[in-house]
């Protein structure tokens, strides 16, 4: 038990006005934004895991230019593990027509976003927590019967450490749990989707390209994308299909490296591609969670919705949900199941946009219909040729779609 859960030892129910289950990222952004809103408040974090466990992810996340902001909003923004700030993002499709190049100066915003490591993201994170946030790791949650405590109906759960079991009451229950496609049992969520595609994660080193550009290649058996990290040094998301994906862990790095280059052409045939770690694999799909809010219990993040990597707006998204969530708590907590079946009904718009769009360029891209690939290559021309339709994609990554204020 750390220092924080000592004074947790009577067995009347501790009362406290949101309890959120799971110290992920987006987790801990709700509990930090709730404070940061009033820092009156009584906030319980919970995660199963340490967080030794957790900082050993060292997968690159990019962070759109919104997730900056909300992220400063809640305290917790630290410039110091961005590995890169992406200016320009390259769409294009391998062996067809049609390119654009969407760039922040265009949109008069010094970056699309920055990409930082999920492992240091949460070490930074947790380390800015504020103090009055009860952290208690790792432990797990037993949720209980509703019950009325000074006249508020309140959702009892009691947290479970060692041997000890800590009763608690909370005026809201934040579910926070996220975990990755496979990890997540599907049967919790309203519809699944099994994109039977893998993501091959690795570093590579490229000499020759711009810095602080991004790559998306779409190819008829998904998309690529080079993230960038320090200058000449990129992430690579690579989905394949299971098979191929397979092959090419096993592959050597030149071999990897060869392969690479022929997905993207001549773009990178002056260069020179070098693998820097062990590629990794990530089993790809869309698990959705349609409804929300019920009660005094809200989903948010990857418990609401895993997505595919595509267009990188998993967390995006939710810290998103996380901060209308915040703003629609600004009443009474004897009022906040009303509102936050309003917060359910506004994000729907962001969630079901972020989850077609993901949706559509995960499938489209990859199919085998050729007509419909030229109709895309047009909208990537088309995209191209507009530059006010170039520049709503642009905010789209940059900030997404919120409703409340
Ligand atoms: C390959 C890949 C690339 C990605 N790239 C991007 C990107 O570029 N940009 C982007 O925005 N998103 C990206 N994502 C998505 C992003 O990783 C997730 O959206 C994000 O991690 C979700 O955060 P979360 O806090 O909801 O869940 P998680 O990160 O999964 O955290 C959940 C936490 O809850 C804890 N927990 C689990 N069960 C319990 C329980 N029962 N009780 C208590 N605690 C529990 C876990 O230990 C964990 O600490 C990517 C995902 C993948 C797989």
């Amino acid at each position: 038990m750390n220092s924080s859960t000592q004074l947790l030892t009577s067995s009347a129910p501790n009362l406290v006005d949101i309890a959120v289950l799971g110290a992920g990222p987006a987790g801990m952004a709700m509990a930090a934004l709730a404070v940061a809103d009033d820092p009156n408040r009584k906030i319980l974090l919970i995660d199963n895991s340490t967080l030794a466990e957790k900082t050993k992810e060292n997968r690159v996340l990019a962070l759109s230019y919104g997730s900056k902001q909300i992220l400063a909003q809640a305290g917790l923004w630290d410039e110091s593990i961005v590995r890169c700030a992406i200016e320009r993002v390259h769409v294009s499709q391998q062996g067809r027509l049609g390119r654009t190049e969407v760039r922040a100066c265009d949109l008069g915003s010094p970056a699309l976003g920055y990409t930082v490591e999920y492992g240091a993201l949460v070490a930074s994170m947790a380390a800015r927590l504020p103090k009055q946030i009860q952290l208690i790791r790792p432990a797990t949650a037993h949720l209980l019967e509703n019950s009325r405590i000074n006249g508020l109906t309140t959702q009892s759960l009691n947290i479970e450490q060692g041997n000890a079991i800590y009763p608690y009451a909370t005026s809201l229950l934040v579910r926070a749990e996220g975990g990755l496609f496979t990890e997540q049992d599907s049967t919790l969520f309203d519809s699944s989707h099994d994109y039977q595609q893998h993501a091959l994660i690795a570093r590579i080193a490229i000499k020759g390209q711009k810095p602080s550009m991004a790559w998306e290649r779409f190819t008829a058996e998904g998309p690529v994308a080079l993230v960038p990290l320090e200058p000449g040094h990129f992430s690579l998301i690579w989905c394949g299909s299971p098979v191929q994906t397979a092959r090419r862990q096993k592959a050597s790095p030149e071999e990897l490296a060869a392969e690479l280059a022929l997905v993207y052409g001549e773009r990178f045939s002056a260069c020179t591609v070098k693998l820097e770690s062990e590629a990794r694999i990530y089993p790809l799909g869309l698990n959705w969670r349609e409804d929300i809010a019920q009660g005094r219990i809200v989903t948010i993040g990857n418990a609401a919705q895993t997505l595919h990597p595509v267009a990188g707006q998993g967390l995006n998204l939710a810290l998103r949900d996380c901060i209308e969530l915040v703003y629609a708590l600004r009443v009474p907590a004897a009022q906040w199941p009303a509102q936050l079946s309003k917060w359910a009904t506004h994000r729907k718009t962001d969630r079901r946009l972020t989850r077609g769009v993901t949706h559509a360029m995960a499938q489209f891209f990859a199919t085998r219909f050729s007509p419909a690939q030229h109709l895309l290559g047009l909208g990537l021309l088309g995209l191209d040729a507009v530059p006010p339709l170039r520049h709503w994609v642009g905010n789209q990554l940059m900030l997404g779609t919120r409703t409340l204020s």
